[in-house]
């Protein structure tokens, strides 16, 4: 599945009416200003982000002195791609790569972390899929399936066993094993933020003291479909112990791919990919400027 086509939904609902729009205006003027806001914050843009970004592309006709509905599509695609200009922390990384997997159940985290595992192997990487949620033996056992599927080695304890205490020992498994990579998948239910934030922290001890510098990356994963849920959970866990990179699922499924411009400019933490389907291959690496294409070109 290609973005153009995930996106199908979300270009009927933003480029269908924001050419609608266009059409309806003989020029960009005060009422122009204010439907655009209406579509941006029915897409799911939310209604502050909505706002500034309507701010922001008013500035920005005004400095290219045109108020001429038919230079406005190239503003608003020029607007997308600085809005996602957000700076990539990429560090020097000694294997193997520590990757730790945050989010709620629910959201698409098992299965994207079989995409990634399954990229990693594509790349020819040794992978280790750690279960250091070990809440529910069900959700270890379908990570377990997945680990096999796409050729991931896998390593996990009981259920109910001490999360930090899985991570302790993938990480002994790792760095004798030679792997390449490791994603540690992490609590996914939404107990109170103290909780959460002390689960993560003493993994991410336990990860540095194993091996300086882990964990490399910390991504969460959001689900699309679930508006400005996702955007509250963003903020949680990048309070409760930072994230480094996004991963946005079920784009396929929605309208409202607006989610992705939310979270650019209320946390300005890159979106590295998107999910576009339930199989391992449907992960495509996010890149700004091909949305903003994907959605108005
Ligand atoms: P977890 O509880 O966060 O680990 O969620 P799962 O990985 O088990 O996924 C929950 C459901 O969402 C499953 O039915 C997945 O197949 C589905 N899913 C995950 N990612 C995507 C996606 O990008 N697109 C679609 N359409 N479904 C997805």
């Amino acid at each position: 599945l290609k973005l153009t086509e995930g996106l199908a939904r979300t270009r009927e609902q933003i480029t269908g009416r924001i050419d609608a729009l266009l059409a309806s205006h003989g020029r960009i003027d005060a009422q122009f200003w204010e439907e655009l806001e209406e579509i941006l914050i029915m897409a799911d843009v939310g209604f502050e982000p909505a706002m500034q970004l309507t701010g922001r592309l008013k500035e920005r006709a005004r400095k290219a002195g045109t108020d001429d509905p038919a230079a406005f599509r190239d503003l608003l695609r020029e607007e997308l791609q600085d809005i996602f200009r957000a700076p990539r922390r990429i560090a020097a990384v000694t294997p193997p790569e520590v990757v730790l997997m945050i989010g709620v159940n629910g959201v698409g985290k098992t299965t994207t972390i079989a995409k990634l595992a399954h990229r990693a192997r594509m790349q020819g990487k040794k992978v280790l899929i750690a279960a250091a949620d070990t809440f529910r033996a069900a959700a270890i056992e379908q990570l377990e399936v997945w680990a096999k599927r796409v050729g991931a080695d896998f390593h996990a304890k009981s259920a109910g066993s001490d999360p930090a205490a899985v991570a302790f020992e993938a990480m002994d498994v790792a760095l004798e094993g030679g792997y390449d990579i490791v994603f540690v998948d992490t609590a996914g239910r939404l107990h109170t933020k103290v909780n959460l934030m002390e689960e993560l922290h003493k993994i991410r001890r336990i990860l540095e003291r194993k091996h300086p510098g882990a964990p490399h990356r910390s991504i969460l994963v959001i689900d699309a479909t679930t508006g400005q849920n996702a955007l509250s959970q963003t903020k949680l866990f990048n309070e409760a112990c930072g994230v480094d990179e996004i991963v946005l699922t079920k784009l396929d499924g929605t309208a409202k791919g607006g989610i992705v411009v939310a979270v650019a400019m209320q946390f300005g933490i890159p979106i590295t990919f998107v999910g576009l389907g339930e199989k391992m291959e449907d992960l495509r690496p996010f890149d700004g400027g091909d949305f903003a294409l994907a959605l108005l070109g």
